[in-house]
């Protein structure tokens, strides 16, 4: 059941755009492109761990994960894509897949989790790095 004050549940686009609708979950590109290709990975339901998903909805979205990160993987070629689940604020189950590159931002560390406001690319800006994306899905 969707919840009203979920981003994920609202599909809220205030920090993020939709790229795709995969199997069981929704590709989103993050606004703030500091790690070139940056995306979430959310579960289309509202499930708060990944053990209330089925067997058969584990697999679906391991099957979407492997998907958007060899899409990632193909458009923005990476020398290391991260995956990371926190959810403390909003605990709707969903991955960051950030790309990391040698020589760039955080690179042998933790990415930094809150996209920068003033970093975020205009409609115009993100079209061209969700097209790359959509056409490697
Ligand atoms: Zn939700």
């Amino acid at each position: 059941m969707a919840v009203e004050n979920c981003r994920y549940c609202t599909r809220t686009t205030d920090i993020m755009e939709v790229v795709a609708e995969l199997e069981v979950s929704i590709l989103y590109i993050v606004k703030d492109q500091s790690y070139r290709g940056r995306c979430i990975l959310a579960l289309k339901e509202h499930k708060t761990e990944v053990f209330q998903l089925s067997v058969g909805e584990v697999e679906a979205f391991g099957r979407d994960m492997a998907k958007a990160s060899k899409a990632i993987h193909e458009a923005f070629k990476p020398d290391k894509i991260n995956y990371a689940a926190f959810g403390d604020t909003y605990p709707h189950v969903h991955f960051h897949l950030v790309p990391k590159y040698h020589e760039g931002k955080s690179w042998g560390g933790p990415f930094e989790l809150a996209p920068n406001p003033d970093k975020f690319l205009s409609a115009q800006e993100i079209a061209e790095p969700i097209a790359r994306l959509r056409e490697k899905l």
